[in-house]
């Protein structure tokens, strides 16, 4: 099934992109190319993939910091204060210049998440794909296009391996999501998540 990606460059410099067609994006003047999405996630690919990045780098245990790993595969990792119409924006990779920029004002679990999400995109391959320069990471509009479920699921199985979270929780049976969450650096949440495929 295909879904459709709207490439925007806002006027302001600042490229972004978005999911669906809104009528205000066309009014304010936005350039935009639609760019179909036929193919499916491949996830048996992307767990290998973040579970190569992890033994290349030397990573045997939690907490996992994707900032080093992206710097470690060359890419220059950046905190940055959003304009307030980019607030939602969790982050982005800008190709052409191997950058990840983070919203500064995220906290740290999710600012983990972001660059290994962007980092993600990178090893992926995810802009000759689809001819981007520029992956936005809106966190609550993009969770539903192939290389956003890409990234997300390279982002997971980077910062919580099954292998890993496995033994923590062969050591420690009843270790609360709250408390995983603070040893691999990830959000309550993702642990939760990664659980459901233990
Ligand atoms: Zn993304």
């Amino acid at each position: 099934m295909g879904q459709d990606l709207l490439r925007l460059t806002f006027s302001l410099g600042l490229p972004i992109i978005d999911v669906g067609e809104r009528k205000e994006d066309r009014k304010a003047g936005y350039v935009m190319t639609t760019v179909v999405q036929t193919r499916k996630p491949d996830f048996a690919m992307v767990k290998r993939l973040a579970w190569r990045v992890l033994e290349e780098n030397f990573v045997t245990k939690p907490p996992i910091n994707a900032a080093e790993l992206a710097e470690a595969c060359g890419l220059a990792v950046f905190e940055s204060r959003f304009k307030p119409a980019y607030s939602h924006v969790a982050g982005f990779i800008d190709f052409d210049n191997t950058k990840i920029l983070i919203n500064a004002d995220d906290s740290v679990p999710r600012k983990n998440f972001t660059v290994a999400h962007e980092l993600g995109h990178y090893l992926l391959g995810h802009n000759e794909e689809n001819g981007y320069t520029v992956l936005l990471r809106n966190p609550d509009a993009m969770a539903k296009t192939p290389i956003e479920q890409e990234a997300n699921c390279f982002a997971a199985n980077l910062l919580v391996p099954q292998r890993f979270l496995r033994e923590w929780l062969d050591n420690y049976p009843s270790a609360t999501d709250q408390q995983l969450s603070g040893i691999f650096g990830v959000s309550a949440e993702v642990i939760r998540y990664r659980r459901l495929y233990l």
